[in-house]
């Protein structure tokens, strides 16, 4: 039987539950201290883990159904789980899941949404879409449009939960979030979810990203948690105690969306995230741009030759300013910018000509 869940109108829609059911007691003791927090609408679990090396724990396959299956009859509270393929999706209907949800590196692949969405068809699951691990909205779309298909638009909802490209700003997961902003644009009236855990990577930075999620325009999330984290077989250094996430759950301020202006605020927000992530961009190239000063400093002082070199610098300058007018800015402010980024890039060279 299917527990009752409006994903449409809980808000905010909290799910959370272990990266992976692992065995009997842990499904079990999980289960109940979230139901115990009072805060979570649908518990999660891992069942098949998609491992990106082989000889890592795999999921306890479909024997975690029955103990999930179990945990929703003692708490009342409804289950999803992950699949991946047709054979995930019959098992997980057979054992009364409420939700399933498709994984990043399932999304990258349009047969097994395809047969995914072939089975859950008129089952009355509710289905959840994840980006896909590269940053590509329409794969992420034709995913969704595959579902959307198969299922009703009100059981059909999206996580974010990071891109996995060259780490930026500590998390495992960079979020990219003007692509969710993009997702959000494009399926106004899907349910959207963050997943902080996958996005972070490591407990200490779950709190700030949900926070994040809450000051953009996220209906809800996902999150990792475990009765024993630290023992965890999968995703061990991401994964939050019961106590902890209601704790969490408790600080995160969210935004009522009839606010004074909730289109404005939104707006505001999801620009704020635009410009942030704009900002780490333009320092990251600064710094990668200083490296290769360094390395312009080497052989400067291995020829013996000065390290201003007026022409060059001047050819720079005159490059940009001639730039001005297509990039939108003014030439004082081009000529403030580069001033600064010479005079670091000449201490640079100082230092190394110094021996550092
Ligand atoms: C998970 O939710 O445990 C998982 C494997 O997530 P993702 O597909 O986002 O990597
Ligand atoms: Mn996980």
């Amino acid at each position: 039987m299917k527990a009752p869940v409006d994903i449409n109108s809980t808000r905010p829609l909290i799910i959370a539950g272990p990266c992976s059911a692992e065995t009997r007691g842990q499904t079990l003791a999980t289960y109940t201290e979230l139901a115990a927090t009072g805060s979570v609408h649908i518990v999660r679990a891992g069942v098949w883990k998609p491992r990106t090396a082989p000889g890592s724990f795999e999921g306890a396959g479909e024997q975690a159904l029955e103990w999930l299956a179990e945990g929703k009859h003692a708490t009342g509270i409804p289950f999803g789980v992950e699949v991946a393929n047709a054979r995930h999706a019959g098992a997980a209907l057979k054992y009364g899941a409420d939700m399933v949800w498709i994984g990043a590196r399932t999304t990258v692949n349009p047969f097994n949404v395809q047969e995914i969405a072939d089975t859950v068809a008129g089952s009355g699951v509710k289905v959840f879409v994840k980006n896909p691990l590269n940053p590509d909205m329409e794969l992420w779309s034709g995913a969704v449009e595959r579902i959307l298909r198969a299922v009703p638009r009100g059981d059909v909802g999206l996580i974010h939960r990071g891109f996995s490209q060259a780490a930026a700003g500590g998390y495992r997961n960079p979020p990219l979030w003007h692509l969710a902003v993009g997702m959000r644009q494009r399926y106004p009236d899907l349910v959207m979810l963050c997943d902080p855990s996958h996005i972070s990577g490591s407990r200490e930075y779950v709190s700030e990203v949900a926070q994040k999620a809450a000051d953009l325009f996220f209906d809800g999330l996902i999150v990792e948690s475990h009765c024993h984290p630290a023992s965890a077989l999968s995703d061990a250094s991401q994964q939050l105690t019961p106590s902890d996430l209601q704790a969490m759950l408790e600080r995160i301020v969210w935004r009522t969306p009839d606010a004074a202006d909730p289109s404005y605020t939104e707006t505001l927000a999801s620009l704020r995230a635009e410009i942030d992530e704009i900002d780490a961009e333009i320092f990251g190239s600064l710094g990668r741009r200083m490296a290769i000063a360094d390395r312009i400093g080497d052989i400067k002082r291995d020829n013996s030759v000065t390290i201003l070199q007026e022409q060059r610098w001047n050819t720079i300058m005159d490059n940009m300013l001639s730039r001005a007018g297509q990039l939108g800015l003014s030439p004082e402010f081009i000529r403030a910018i580069l001033d600064a980024i010479h005079m670091e890039s000449i201490a640079h060279q100082n230092k190394i000509d110094n021996g550092r």
